[in-house]
């Protein structure tokens, strides 16, 4: 009788405490607690989440920025979500477009730069989703990465990294190589080769590639900031993770910042940047770029780079 007893006492402990995961479950579903989803991506990262049928992020365009800007570290370990964003990007992400094509235009030819070296002809529309499909929304992001290569393991960088005779400078050997292709790659010494044309629908993530697939072919732009890595000697044999300190040049980080502006010209808004790390944080394999990236020296730049084109 005890017996029985006891084992009827261990089954209504066991009903009991099912039944309080299933209420624990469904408040923080109907809740919506922060950090936690239900959905495929929850292991990814719920503050990032992307929402498939709007074909993009949780959050409007400043908060998925301050989402997909998080800082990068070594072995692709994330800093928390940003509170605040330099604040030129804080007023202008997810606005209309307020700079006419002319200025810009204008600025380019002072400065002799091609449209071929920055992802096209002003006059072209951006990549759409769905491969290019024209009923799909027009690229909305601009992801940022970083070359990570070459990996000099045990050795220290070469002193010449941010000089012409670094071969890795050398644009066309990057727009030739076999390299994981993006849009466009920069060089150390902020100049920009063409790849694809900002027009042509490309992927360069796990997330695009793995698991959003061809909806996502056409919704992200992908800019490729040369630098070099070594291996951290407490870190698994042939390891990548140290990447220069200071990471990118100063002239590198300008060419983004016209790269973006042109970008956003083409989408009538201005984009969204983001780091290649946090979109593709939470799948197996991801990758750790950029590393030291300075978003505040970033926004320092574009926001004189605005002012110098306004004042043309
Ligand atoms: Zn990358």
């Amino acid at each position: 009788m005890k017996k029985t007893f006891t084992k009827f006492s261990a089954g209504n402990e066991i009903l009991a405490i099912c039944y309080c995961l299933y209420l624990t479950l469904l408040i923080l579903l109907v809740c919506q607690v922060p950090g936690f989803s239900f959905s495929m991506y929850s292991e990814v990262d719920s503050s990032c989440q992307f929402v498939d049928t709007l074909y993009r992020f949780i959050g409007n365009p400043v908060e998925q920025a301050k989402c997909l800007l998080r800082p990068v570290r070594p072995y692709g370990n994330l800093g928390d979500k940003l509170e605040m964003l330099p604040e030129v990007l804080e007023k202008n992400i997810g606005q209309p477009f307020h700079l006419s094509r002319s200025q810009i235009e204008k600025y380019l030819r002072q400065k002799s730069i091609q449209m071929s070296d920055i992802g096209g002809p002003l006059s072209q529309p951006l990549s759409r989703a769905n491969d290019n499909n024209e009923k799909s929304a027009a690229a909305g992001y601009l992801v940022i990465h970083d070359t990570s290569t070459p990996n000099y393991q045990y050795e220290a960088f070469p002193e010449n990294i941010n000089a012409p005779d670094w071969k890795y400078n050398d644009l066309q050997s990057w727009k030739q190589g076999n390299q994981s292709k993006a849009h466009i790659f920069i060089n150390r010494l902020g100049e920009s080769v063409t790849t694809f044309d900002f027009k042509d629908a490309w992927r360069a993530t796990k997330l695009e590639v793995q698991i959003l697939r061809i909806k996502s072919k056409g919704l992200f732009l992908h800019v490729e900031l040369i630098q070099p890595r070594r291996s951290d000697p407490s870190g698994p044999n042939g390891n990548d993770a140290i990447a220069p300190d200071p990471g990118f040049t100063s002239p590198q980080l300008k060419r983004l910042a016209l790269i973006y502006l042109v970008a956003s010209l083409r989408r009538g808004e201005w984009l969204i940047p983001a780091y290649h790390a946090v979109v593709d944080a939470g799948i197996p394999g991801a990758h750790d770029d950029p590393q030291h990236f300075d978003l505040i020296q970033w926004g320092n730049l574009l926001e004189d780079l605005i002012g110098e084109i306004q004042n043309l």
